[in-house]
């Protein structure tokens, strides 16, 4: 491998070399998890470079392949699995030049993956009225090419399900790191190549993505003394169809109070939260469903509420927003990912909630499962050490709730805990030399691990 020949090669294109933004520019938010802070907090790339074109993108990956340098692709680096963390030094492939929103038509939008997802929204906003079914809560920083390749749902997941799920994304345009770099035009089945593949097989240099009608969201806030009762609240709200709705989220009591700083004024101790989106012209549908719960209360809708301090989007207090308002408040907390599943999750949250008292605070996210409603659960969880936090997870496992488990950096740990053969098999013909984020993908580098323990790629800092 020659770093100096590469740089020199690449020389005409927009390279940064400055050794603290090259620093800045190689993390990502890895230190969400105090395990992956333990480990990946020394990792740097070597340089930075930030294609114009789709066809600089192909000469970065000739050149890398032919130097043999690692390549780890940047969106906004706001994944919080240290995806973008490059384990190898090497490039760092930003992708911040490719912004531009090409086409957009009745129902989709055609984009570069650089393009920020609010500014995709806005784009579309105001050429037709639409917008993207979903996003994740870092919609005003993060990217769509990052959101497809690291992401997996949002603000939207309650009626449209998650990104992975047919006719989520359209099509995806991918450039190999073969000796010479191929271009290809996934759809189908073949998107989940490299959907959600962290970038460890293919450099996504086009996007389609589905749209929705927009509306002006009414951002809402609910209170109800009785945490179950709030659960099924959320529930009962993603099954009535004829309302609109955008965001869905459970907050346990204290979550409001004690992290939430503009809501807290407004709330007691022991009330649960709900944080809505719903559509204006569902609003008397939306009023008239929630009378039916007696004790619940609308303390906020964006419409007509005035707080002498704005809280700022409902949105932007749910999914991994609430993980980063609680650490704030309360720098020891940290945070799961759980699946709560269609039919058993008000059973299954109990469960969980009565094993863990004082340790566990839930926070819920309705989404929509093969057309049921079902819940991610991106819950608090107060960290003391590693072995108590594995110790957690194992109790939620052997309770039948998965956990995506947040404190791994790989695409296996991170996800189902096996092999994804469709990425495999796509990395064996698109990255021969495995020079794309390496150390992400357990299959490519140690094929028969039984995730026993944690995955520990070769230039890992073991925890302190
Ligand atoms: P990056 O972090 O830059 O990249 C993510 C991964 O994609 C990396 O592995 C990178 O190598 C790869 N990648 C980037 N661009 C490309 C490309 N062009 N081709 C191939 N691979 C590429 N996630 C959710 O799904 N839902 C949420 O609601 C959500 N909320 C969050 C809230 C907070 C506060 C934080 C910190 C994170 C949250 N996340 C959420 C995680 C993350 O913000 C999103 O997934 C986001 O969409 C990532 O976009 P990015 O541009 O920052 O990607």
């Amino acid at each position: 491998m020659s770093v100096t020949a590469l740089k020199s090669a690449l020389g005409h294109l927009e390279i940064d070399e400055n050794p603290v933004s090259v620093r800045a520019k190689s993390r990502d938010f890895f230190w969400y998890s105090p395990v992956l802070k333990a480990r990946m907090d020394h990792l740097t790339a070597d340089f930075v470079v930030a294609p114009k074109s789709e066809a600089e993108v192909i000469e970065v990956l000739r050149q890398a392949h032919a130097h043999g340098v690692p390549v780890t692709v940047r969106g906004a680096g706001t994944g919080n699995y240290g995806q973008a963390m490059p384990m190898r030094g090497g490039i760092i492939l930003h992708m911040k030049n490719m912004a531009a929103v090409k086409a957009i038509h009745p129902g989709r939008v055609v984009a570069e993956p650089g393009c920020l997802i609010k500014d995709l929204d806005a784009a579309t906003r105001a050429h037709s009225g639409q917008e993207l079914r979903m996003h994740p809560s870092t919609y005003s920083t993060a990217t769509i090419g990052g959101f497809i390749s690291g992401g997996s749902g949002g603000i939207g997941s309650c009626t449209w399900g998650v990104l992975r799920d047919l006719g989520n994304i359209l099509r995806l345009r991918v450039v190999t790191a073969e000796a010479e770099p191929q271009v290809h035009e996934f759809t189908g089945e073949e998107l989940h190549r490299v959907s959600h593949a962290y970038g460890t097989n293919g450099i996504i240099t086009e996007v389609e993505m589905p749209l929705a009608p927009s509306y002006d969201w009414v951002d809402i806030f609910v209170t109800h003394p009785d945490f179950a009762t709030s659960v099924r609240i959320a529930g009962d709200l993603g099954h009535q169809d004829g309302i609109l709705k955008k965001l869905i989220s459970v907050y346990e009591a204290p979550t409001a109070k004690a992290y939430f700083q503009r809501v807290a004024p407004h709330v007691a101790e022991t009330d649960n939260l709900l944080g809505l989106m719903i559509a204006p012209q569902s609003m008397d549908g939306f009023l008239t469903f929630l009378a039916r719960y007696p004790g619940a209360s609308v303390i906020f809708r964006s419409d007509e509420t005035e707080w002498p301090k704005e809280p700022g989007p409902v949105f932007e207090y749910g999914w991994n927003h609430t993980t980063l308002r609680a650490l704030k408040v309360d720098p020891s907390i940290t945070y799961l990912q759980v699946l709560y599943a269609p039919g058993v999750y008000e059973e299954k949250v109990a469960a969980i909630r009565a094993a863990f008292p004082g340790e566990v605070i839930q926070h819920l996210e309705a989404m929509r499962v093969d057309g049921k409603m079902a819940f991610a659960g991106l819950t608090l969880v107060k960290f003391t050490t590693e072995a108590r936090l594995d110790e957690i997870i194992h109790q939620h496992e052997a309770m039948g709730c998965h956990v995506f488990n947040p404190h791994r950096y790989t695409l296996e740990e991170g996800g189902r805990q096996s092999t994804d053969a469709t990425q495999l098999a796509f990395k064996r013909q698109a990255d021969p030399k495995g020079i794309l984020n390496p150390g992400k993908m357990i299959a490519w580098d140690a094929p028969d691990w039984d995730y026993t323990r944690m995955y520990t790629y070769q230039d890992m800092q073991a925890a302190e």
